[in-house]
């Protein structure tokens, strides 16, 4: 632990007693230095241990702490807003390679309920987190992007490690029923080739990077109906060539040809509306993503098999 770490440790500690107690810095420092270097505690414990002294100190409960405690304890699957200050309790699934400096670590945290992105700052200057290993996190802000939800841990967020393990939910939601409808944005579209955007150009836009040379790319967005509600569905470009038997490469010639991409969607509608489909995978926003499909026998009656399923 170098003495800068030990800095920023009393420097939080500081903010959150400031209000209430008349201490330093340099006293809090010299505390947390005192179990760590002496006594060679570690780190974390000689934290937790003088929060617990001020605490006692300033008659006040741990969940009186600001970026302390006195979130709300989440499921994963329950964040469902952004700029929520949580705790959350959960094991690192999956840990993936950071692709900026600012970001020490980012990767995959799950609960009963299902998993989450993570992402810690560089400059938090937070304990490693190791894959496998469960941990209560306090403090965390929630985040959202196109949809999909996230966690960042930042410098008030405190890691402790968990003895017991956390069995990981799948979270994949299951639709079955009709394709009865493909949405506009559909079939042979370009993206924003900007890293890291990925945006659909709207007429060779991207919202963000104004006009770019796209990236051509296939998807489905689909509408499912299983007699009782209707679902909407991503396929991605994998998915929407297995679905539809046309590849990417096909689909840029068939839209030369035409000199129309539409005509890669109007083919697609041809080959799976009004088809029976069962879908599997994670949700993103409204949307289930296709990680896993198949295409089913359609019911011998399908009106009757609708009239039933409503009548329910
Ligand atoms: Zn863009």
């Amino acid at each position: 632990m170098t003495q800068t770490d030990l800095r920023t440790h009393a420097t939080e500690i500081h903010e959150q007693f400031s209000d209430r107690l008349d201490v330093t810095v340099e006293e809090i420092e010299e505390r947390l230095s005192t179990l760590v270097d002496e006594y060679q505690v570690p780190t974390d414990e000689a934290r937790r241990s003088v929060v617990n002294t001020y605490l006692d100190e300033a008659g006040m409960e741990r969940d009186d702490l600001s970026g302390g405690g006195g979130n709300e304890q989440k499921a994963v699957a329950d964040i469902d807003k952004a700029e929520e200050w949580v705790d959350i309790t959960v094991k690192v699934v999956d840990l993936w390679d950071a692709t900026s400096d600012a970001v020490a670590q980012v990767g995959l945290l799950g609960d009963e309920t299902g998993t989450i992105k993570f992402t810690k700052w560089s400059k938090s200057d937070l304990t490693e987190l190791e894959e496998g290993a469960a941990y209560d996190l306090r403090n965390v802000v929630t985040d959202e992007y196109q949809g999909r939800f996230s966690v960042k841990l930042n410098r008030t967020t405190t890691i402790e490690q968990r003895d017991e393990d956390i069995e990981v939910g799948d979270d994949a939601t299951e639709v079955e029923g009709a394709l009865v409808d493909i949405q506009s944005g559909s079939g042979l579209i370009k993206r924003c080739p900007e890293e890291d955007c990925t945006r659909v150009l709207q007429n060779g836009r991207c919202s963000e990077h104004g006009e770019v040379e796209g990236e051509f790319d296939l998807r489905i967005k689909g509408v499912i109906d299983d007699g009782i509600d209707v679902h909407e569905v991503i396929f991605d470009r994998e998915a929407t060539e297995e679905l539809t038997g046309i590849t990417l490469d096909k689909a840029q010639e068939m839209a030369m040809d035409a000199l129309d991409t539409s005509v890669v969607a109007d083919e697609m509608h041809e080959k799976i509306l009004g088809r029976y489909y069962e879908v599997r995978g994670p949700t993103l926003g409204r949307y289930v993503l296709a990680n896993e499909f198949a295409e089913l026998d359609a019911p011998a009656d399908p009106d009757a098999a609708l009239i039933k399923a409503r009548s329910i």
